[in-house]
């Protein structure tokens, strides 16, 4: 199995690092990140500059390492542009859930559904963070766990994972939490004076049973699976019924 290792947070994320040691285990792991923080980038990709690549074997034993100076999607782009025959892309672990609505920004869940685009299975994998950093190597074992129970499903080609801050190892599949935007912007002042913006994931409201919120948040990991395409089915069959009618 090929597995292509991509991130949002860059190649010098902790979270990569423990990706790729884990996607090992099931197969010829090529790492291609970017070389900087791409977070809540979604799916742009770079169509106005060129895009290079170096090696960067640093924290990636044994494997083929690359960064580019791109986006996420560039990144899934680049790799299967380069590479022939990728089974599937992982992409995180990211430092931070990726739950509910935030799936329209994460560059880490992005650079999956990058992936479907490509015709190549996609899967994003999270944790939940508090004031304290990721223990990866704590994580190891349930993303071994997760990978083991969909790496070679391939009838799923897009799949959201997000592990609690502490999971307790069981495993829930979930429904995208949609119910409450959760897209806070909270305003300050810098240091001059001036008025500023932060724009955050915090959500606003709670989440509902069965969503991948509500999996997190009980300590379990969540699994999503989810689809491309975005067309409300039932408003347009009953657009086409009312034409047929008239
Ligand atoms: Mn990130």
């Amino acid at each position: 199995m090929k597995i292509l290792v991509t991130n949002d947070d860059g190649i010098y994320s902790p979270g990569i690092a423990c990706l790729a040691k884990v996607a090992a285990k099931f197969g010829e792991v090529i790492v291609m990140a970017p070389d900087v923080e791409q977070s809540g980038m979604g799916q742009a990709i770079t169509s106005t500059k060129p895009i290079t690549y170096k090696k960067s074997p640093i924290h990636f034993e044994k494997m083929k390492a690359y960064r580019v100076n791109g986006t996420p999607a560039d990144c899934v782009a680049l790799g299967a542009h380069l590479f022939q025959g990728i089974d599937v892309v992982l992409s995180g672990i990211n430092i931070g859930a990726n739950l509910g609505n935030s799936a329209w920004h994460s560059g880490t869940l992005s650079a999956a559904r990058q992936a479907v685009l490509f015709n190549i299975r996609g899967i994003a994998l999270s944790v939940s963070v508090d004031e304290e950093e990721p223990n990866f190597e704590a994580l190891e074992p349930f993303v071994s766990e997760a990978l083991k129970e969909v790496i070679h499903d391939k009838e799923r080609d897009l799949l959201n994972i997000n592990f609690p801050r502490q999971p307790e190892g069981e495993i829930l599949w979930t429904a995208q939490s949609v119910r409450h935007y959760d897209g806070k912007v909270v305003a300050n002042k810098d240091p001059m004076g001036r008025q500023h913006y932060w724009f955050t994931v915090v959500p606003i409201e709670h989440e509902g049973e069965g969503t991948d919120r509500w999996a997190v948040k009980h300590g379990k990991t969540s699994i999503t699976p989810m689809i491309l395409d975005l067309t409300d089915k039932e408003h347009l069959a009953e657009r086409i019924k009312n034409k047929s009618i008239s």
